[in-house]
């Protein structure tokens, strides 16, 4: 576990969902590339590296991805170990992918570190299974906002039959809505939007494919968040509004 650059996700929030080989790549990093949506509690662990922020809140208004690529590779060519970290996990909606590939055509080693996803991790902090039998055959992950302003197939995704998990949505639940009951989609459909998932200001809003664009507006719903559409919105696996802290206290006992 030794490479120049590591892409490090860093989970949801929550500094207790960070993998052990985060926890231990941080630890060993001389420089760490922070994006927005990282949570200030996780730079805890590299107390001792030089902390760059390269998100668009972070003052670097809006840093170019090309910048960001220069500045790992300039870091790495210095001898550094830099650690670029990233909201849930660097290959879901982080352009990991795209800066492996970078890295490596610039043939600097880099390793790829897992973070939970938001997806998982906001299903589950509001105590739903993302499949359940009889309820969903698979999970599809998918952004509502896509590079060239297009859409996803919504009817496609519509007739899958698999629980959909809609990242970055906020902004077009009216779209998304005409389009999955233009395609069929039943309107009493379930949908959680989770807001702000696995962090203290966690809020959760229960709706249906037909009413959810109208209440997000009335629950004012805000980016981070994601929305779960099929019949698992509604299950639940535990008692759902004090979950957390049920979690909590079993980890306490635990540990
Ligand atoms: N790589 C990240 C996703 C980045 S795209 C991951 O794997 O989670 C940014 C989108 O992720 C946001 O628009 C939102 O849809 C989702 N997101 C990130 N953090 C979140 C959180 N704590 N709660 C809810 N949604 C979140």
């Amino acid at each position: 576990m030794n490479p120049a650059v590591w892409l490090i996700g860093a989970g949801p929030g929550d500094p207790e969902l960070l993998t052990m080989k985060a926890v231990k790549a941080l630890g060993l990093a001389d420089v760490v590339l922070v994006d927005d949506l990282v949570d200030p509690r996780i730079l805890d662990y590299c107390p001792d590296a030089r902390i760059v922020r390269v998100g668009k809140r972070g003052g670097c208004r809006s840093t170019p991805q090309d910048f960001i690529q220069r500045l790992m590779l300039r870091y790495a060519r210095q001898g550094l170990r830099v650690a670029r970290l990233k909201g849930g996990d660097p290959c879901i909606f982080g352009r990991g992918g795209e800066e492996a590939q970078w890295l490596s055509a610039h043939g600097v080693a880099c390793e790829v570190v897992n973070g939970i996803t938001a997806g998982l991790a906001a299903a589950t902090a509001v105590g739903i299974p993302l499949t359940q039998r009889g309820l969903a055959t698979g999970v599809t992950l998918v952004t509502a906002h896509t590079q060239d302003g297009g859409m996803p197939d919504w009817s496609a995704l519509a007739r899958g039959g698999t629980t959909l998990v809609v990242y970055m949505g906020v902004a077009k639940l009216q779209d998304m809505r005409g389009q999955l009951l233009a395609a069929g989609m039943d309107a009493a459909t379930p949908v959680a939007m989770i807001e702000n998932a696995s962090l203290p200001g966690q809020r959760e809003c229960a709706s249906t494919v037909a009413a959810m664009a109208d209440d997000a507006d009335a629950f004012r719903l805000r980016s981070p968040a994601v929305l779960v559409i099929g019949q698992v919105a509604a299950c639940r696996m535990y008692g759902a509004p004090d979950a957390p802290a049920l979690a909590e206290t079993r980890l306490r006992r635990s540990a």
